[in-house]
């Protein structure tokens, strides 16, 4: 007997370290996944919007009419309070072309220098898209931390190794996937948004009646 499966739900990123965090944290609900790179009608997607947001609601939908597939994007970023809330949307250019991570964290720790305060936090907005590209569910979350001085390990992605988590007085670096999953911006985003998933992509699943009596 075949387990029930609803439609595939597409990934609406290029970075592997996102796609394999949105894997780690989708696929044991039962939501079959795919990358954008086993979609042969994903496009690129010009990140042109304001904010976190627009972003993730725009790669969402150009991908889901392009894919003719339910799509899943999120745009994400780390926001600094010494610098203003930068680097923000511009996170993964922070330093400038082609997006270079260890050129990102460099140029993090050359600004914040002289700070007193290194508080910041990454923030993570998610569009869930139709086939039809129309936006049907948002969310978002946050993780708070402090930017250590050096970077420390190379677990995660982007500027994890700099990224302290209050909770474990560790980075991100140092830190195994699933612990990361448990309080990351991603997985809280992806978390709010689980209802909708749920229901639009595993309809057999999420009708199933409560056990017990
Ligand atoms: P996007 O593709 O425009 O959403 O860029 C996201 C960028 O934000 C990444 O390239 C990283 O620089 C940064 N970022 C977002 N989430 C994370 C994370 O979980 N860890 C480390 N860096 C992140």
């Amino acid at each position: 007997m075949t387990a029930p499966t609803g439609p595939i739900l597409v990934l609406g990123t290029t970075s592997s370290g996102k796609l394999r965090e949105l894997r780690r944290i989708l696929e044991p609900l039962g939501i079959v996944c795919r990358a954008l790179a086993d979609m042969p009608g994903a496009v690129d997607v010009d990140e042109t919007g304001a904010t976190f947001a627009a972003n993730a609601a725009l790669k969402a939908a150009a991908q889901a009419r392009a894919c003719r597939a339910w799509v899943l994007a999120e745009d994400s970023g780390l926001c600094v309070a010494a610098l203003g809330g930068a680097p923000g949307i511009r996170s993964a250019r922070f330093a400038g072309e082609p997006r270079d991570d260890a050129a990102n964290n460099r140029l993090l720790l050359e600004r914040l220098a002289d700070a007193t305060d290194r508080t910041a936090h990454y923030a993570c907005h998610a569009a869930l898209a139709n086939p039809a590209g129309a936006i049907v569910a948002t969310s978002h979350g946050e993780c708070h931390g402090v930017i250590t001085a050096a970077p420390a390990g190379t677990g995660g992605f982007g500027y994890d190794p700099l990224f302290v988590v209050p909770e474990y007085h560790r980075t991100f670096g140092t830190l195994p996937g699933t612990v990361k999953d448990l309080i990351s911006h991603r997985a809280r985003a992806i978390r709010a948004i689980s209802d909708d998933l749920l229901r639009h992509l595993r309809p057999a699943a999420s009708s199933l009646p409560p056990t017990g009596r």
